[in-house]
Order: C-alpha cells, then sequence, then structure tokens
C-alpha cells in the first residue's frame, strides 16, 4: 500500500521512528487506541492502520472510547467512521464527568482528575479487550507543554514517557506520535476526513488552565524566535545530566572518585563534572519540522 500523501509520508516515517527508537511493537501485539474523537486520537489510529498494512510484523488494532458522560457527545459519529474504515471500536460509558465534579476541589483543575479516572478505565479495558499495549495520541507539543508544566508548576525536570510500564507492570502505554507535531496531526485528520468530535468537557479549551497558558506562551516564544519549539524537543533527546542539581545522578562521591582517578585535586571534582561530556540518553534525535 502506498502512501497517499506527502503529509501521510512524513508521518509514517515520524511514527516509524519512534516505534523503532523505543521498541514500541512486536509480532503479535494488539494495539489498543485511546479514541477520543479528537484530532490526535484519529491521526494515531489512522497511522497505525496504514503502517499495520506495510508492517513486515502482524499486529491489530482496536479502539476504545472512554465516554466521560457529557451531555451531547457524539458516540454516533464515532461508530459511523469506525464503521465505515473497518476499525473494531469499543465505547465504555462512564461517570468520570460527575466524578470530577463531585470531587474536585474549588483550587484544582480538573484534567489531571480526569487523566487518572480515564488511565484506570484503560487500564481495565485493555484486559477486557485482550490488548497487549495501549496507544495514546499524545504528540510532540504535548512532550514539551509537559515539560515546562513540570518545570513550572510540580518542581519536576520531566515530560512524559515515550513508554511506560504501569506500577503494577501489567500494562504497557505507547505514544507512537512522539515525534508528531500538533499541526501535522490535525492537518492529517482533515486529510483524511476524519470528523473531529468534541469532548463536550466544560474545561475543554478553558484558557485558564495552565496548559493552556503554556502552549500560549510557546507560541508566543515561537514568534519572536523562531526554533524555539525545536529547541525543546531536541533538549529532551540531550540530556546533560552533570549539569543539574540532583545528586541521585550525581553523587557527591562519583565526582571525588573520578577527580581522584585524573589526578585533579578533590575541590575540582566540580570542575571535573562542569567540562565532563554530555550524556546521549536516547538513541537518536528527532527531526522536528
Ligand atoms: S479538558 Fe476535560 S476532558 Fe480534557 S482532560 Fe481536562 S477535564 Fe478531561
Amino acid at each position: 500500500m502506498a502512501y497517499r500523501s506527502p503529509l501521510e509520508t512524513r508521518i509514517a516515517k515520524k511514527t516509524t521512528r519512534a516505534i523503532t527508537d523505543f521498541d514500541m511493537l512486536e509480532d503479535g501485539d494488539r494495539i489498543m487506541v485511546g479514541l477520543s474523537g479528537g484530532k490526535d486520537s484519529w491521526a494515531l489510529i489512522q497511522i497505525l492502520d496504514v503502517l499495520r498494512q506495510r508492517a513486515p510484523i502482524d499486529f491489530s488494532i482496536v479502539a476504545v472510547n472512554v465516554d466521560s458522560g457529557y451531555e451531547g457527545y457524539q458516540h454516533a459519529e464515532l461508530s459511523r467512521v469506525c464503521r465505515e474504515r473497518g476499525w473494531e471500536l469499543h465505547i465504555e460509558h462512564t461517570t468520570i464527568g460527575s466524578i470530577i465534579d463531585d470531587k474536585l476541589e474549588a483550587s484544582d483543575t480538573p484534567c489531571s482528575l480526569c487523566a487518572r479516572l480515564r488511565r484506570g478505565v484503560l487500564y481495565r479495558l485493555a484486559e477486557q479487550v485482550g490488548a497487549t499495549k495501549i496507544a495514546l495520541g499524545h504528540h510532540q507539543d504535548d512532550f514539551i507543554e509537559t515539560l515546562l508544566l513540570n518545570l513550572f508548576f510540580a518542581g519536576a525536570l520531566k515530560a512524559m514517557p515515550a513508554k511506560l510500564l504501569s506500577d503494577d507492570s501489567r500494562h504497557v502505554v505507547i505514544r507512537p506520535l512522539a515525534y508528531v507535531s500538533e499541526s501535522e496531526a490535525r492537518a492529517y485528520t482533515r486529510e483524511m476526513g476524519l470528523p473531529i468530535i468534541g469532548c463536550c468537557c466544560p474545561a475543554c479549551g478553558d484558557l485558564g488552565l495552565q496548559r493552556q497558558r503554556v502552549k500560549r506562551l510557546i507560541l508566543d516564544l515561537e514568534r519572536e524566535h523562531e526554533g524555539v519549539r525545536n529547541s525543546m524537543l531536541t533538549a529532551l533527546t540531550h540530556v546533560v545530566p552533570s549539569h543539574l542539581l540532583d545528586r541521585r545522578l550525581n553523587p557527591p562521591a562519583a565526582l571525588r572518585a573520578r577527580a581522584r582517578a585524573t589526578g585533579a585535586p578533590d575541590d575540582a571534582s566540580g570542575a571535573a563534572a562542569e567540562t565532563a561530556q554530555p550524556l546521549r540518553l536516547h538513541r537518536s534525535t528527532p527531526t522536528v519540522q
């Protein structure tokens, strides 16, 4: 099967690179795609279906929609599209929306609670549909926004894993669009004629949410300095542990031993760390467009 457009070719290559870099797929996998009906999840299932037909390994796809119970959600449209494209779909009706209303503290934002609740449902459904892996539609913009959110508001230097083993080791979550930009996912969904279905959540698009603020910040910076987004993405693949203050990465005793081994005085251990070669944590740097 040939790719149908330059955009599909580009997205397929980026997705394949992420799958390869992080060893996301194996022969015989049954991939459960979290399908919200938003642009990202449509782009994900579409490109996985394309890759499935070209891949040298066998894997299958099942879409799962976790309905939060908000009035007006267009299940019928989601079902119609999946039926027409031959995508197996399971819709799980939940009361996540009202649980959030009940449990949310006034000072909190709903999204982290929502994500936790949805994750629990996805894990349960993965067992129900016999999935070996759960694929989510997070793209590279999500990675850098999460990096800044954690940096600014959570006191942690981390983005999100491209591949994650759940705490109980029973589930593997993968993010095959890690190298695909949000604008590419949006354009691809449009090009493939997939209808974007709103989640009907009242918080969706709330410009007061921290994530929306970070999104605007990146956009503003990008206007002033083209390439800011690329730089942040490259930074995620180019970590220099010696230049961070986490002593788990830089145990003082190890620095002292290294200074002794090189003949430098003990008080030069800091300088030794200063000139240490950057450590590449991943095998490749994504090409960002
Ligand atoms: S906007 Fe609504 S549906 Fe989306 S993560 Fe936040 S609470 Fe959940």
